[in-house]
């Protein structure tokens, strides 16, 4: 099949996009000549979307330094197997004063139509830019990953993300636009009013910050509401790691099936990779995306099924492509087909980020790791905070964790033989033993955004 044919795919006009949506709901793909292209055929799409990102590249102010200075001449890359080849790019390469907040552009300004920016848990923000294709190729693929877990025109999708410089608000709510889902711009926070808008308007779908969707709950009881008589089926869950014990608990409280969602602003937001119907890995869309698993020290390549540091090059972006870039974000990549019959690869469930990694005692530990063990215990809800400090010279490995309303009954006897199991099956599963202190229910902080699972108060 000539590649050339895939590169109008984006710019579909919109109306027969609509008109398909609409004329075959049942069709399980969105975009089915991409999504079950054979590997051979897929590997050949990418070299030669490689090929035309290099070239634009070479338009970029940094990458023709880069080139330039590591001796990468983009004209001689002919296969998957000169990547290496080609040096990373890191998030300081985009808030380098050299490059900070144009020098990663291949195109003029006056080709820009929209900036984005990371929402900085880790620094200063990145300035992050899209031309109006860039925008059409993001948006086809999250109508793809949302027609996926079976969202169709008719459904009430309320999205429940920041809107604004974040990119889950507009991200999302273009794609499910496209799609034909009634789509309602509900932004972040404000529980009580989410709770009516589900209500009032029948919405089927949520995109939401896990630790928010469990938090919503304590507000849908305090209304005297239960989400499982509402007409919610789906949700997207993305933005931060959550263990799959953490989703099993939001699919149980709210009566509806919740698909994992990853994407970073870097690489253009959101549904980078998205889970299927399977729930089992999340695809990469590995036509628009390249994806590389290395070892966060060394950077050196890492074998199938080895956890590591995913490096992901933008395939189908023309105003700021990124090259090799280093998200850091700790996961593996899997090639065994699946079920659902996608054929581009899949990537477990974010264990977190490089930086979320806590060395204790000289062991490393993500929060997701606590979480899953908290989440084992039907006496805590669901927010926690892991707290360290330096006592005498050593680590202090605190876990504050809040109770269910309805979990302590005076018996102090009781809450002391729950804090010593919590204990143990901690230390089970992490291998250090931590003070667990058990908190009422609602006394920990609550962020509207990501959620915060560390204080670290260690002396350096
Ligand atoms: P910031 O980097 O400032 O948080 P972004 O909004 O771009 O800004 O966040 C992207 C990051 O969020 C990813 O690199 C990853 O660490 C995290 N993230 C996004 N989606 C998921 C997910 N489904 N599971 C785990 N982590 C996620
Ligand atoms: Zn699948």
């Amino acid at each position: 099949m000539p590649v050339r044919h895939f590169d109008i795919a984006p710019t579909r006009a919109l109306e027969s996009v609509f008109d398909m949506a609409r004329a075959d709901r049942n069709r399980p793909f969105w975009a089915p000549e991409l999504e079950t292209l054979d590997r051979a055929a897929l590997e050949r799409l990418q070299v030669a979307r490689l090929q035309k990102t290099l070239a634009r590249a070479r338009r970029s102010p940094h990458y023709r330094r880069v080139f330039r200075a590591s001796g990468f001449d983009p004209k001689s890359f002919a296969s998957l197997a000169d990547l290496p080849r080609l040096p990373f790019t890191v998030k300081d390469d985009l808030r380098s004063d050299e490059n900070f907040p144009y020098g990663l552009l291949t195109v003029g300004k006056d080709r820009l139509v929209r900036l984005h920016s990371s929402s900085g848990t880790t620094g200063r923000p990145t300035a992050v830019f899209h031309t109006r294709r860039d925008l059409a190729a993001w948006t086809d693929l999250i109508a793809r990953s949302l027609w996926m877990i079976g969202l169709r025109p008719g459904d009430v999708f309320q999205n429940m993300m920041g809107y604004g410089l974040f990119t889950g608000g507009l991200g999302l709510h273009y794609g499910s636009e496209r799609l034909g889902a009634l789509t309602i711009p509900a932004g972040a926070g404000n529980s009580r009013r989410q709770i009516a808008l589900m209500k009032d308007f029948g919405t089927t779908a949520l995109h939401i910050i896990p630790s928010y969707a469990l938090r919503l709950i304590d507000t849908f009881h305090e209304a005297g509401e239960d989400p499982k008589s509402f007409k919610l089926r789906l949700a997207v869950l993305g933005a931060e790691p959550h263990s799959d014990a953490a989703r099993k608990r939001i699919e149980d409280l709210f009566g509806i099936r919740a698909y994992n969602c990853y994407g970073l602003s870097e690489l253009n937001g959101p549904a980078v990779a998205f889970e299927c119907p399977e729930q089992d890995g999340l695809h990469l869309w590995e036509d628009s995306y390249l994806a590389e698993i290395v070892d966060p020290e060394t950077g050196r390549a890492l074998p199938d099924g080895a956890r590591g540091e995913l490096v992901l090059t933008n395939l189908n972006r023309e105003g700021m492509p990124l090259l090799r870039y280093r998200t850091r974000d700790i996961t593996s990549l899997r090639s065994a087909p699946c079920p659902c019959g996608r054929t581009h690869r899949r990537i477990e469930r974010i264990t977190g980020r490089t930086d979320d990694m806590l060395i204790v005692k000289g062991v490393n530990i993500y929060p997701v790791q606590v979480e899953r063990v908290l989440m084992r215990f039907p006496e805590l809800g669901s927010d926690y905070l892991i707290v360290l400090a330096t006592i005498n010279h050593l680590d202090q490995f605190t876990v504050r964790a809040e109770l269910k309303p309805d979990a302590f009954h005076g018996d102090l006897h009781e809450l002391e033989a729950l804090r010593r199991r919590i204990a143990d099956e901690l230390r089970g599963e992490i291998l250090v033993s931590a003070r667990i202190e058990l908190l009422e229910h609602g006394s920990l902080p609550k962020p509207e955004g990501k959620a915060v699972r560390v204080e670290d108060h260690r002396e350096r």
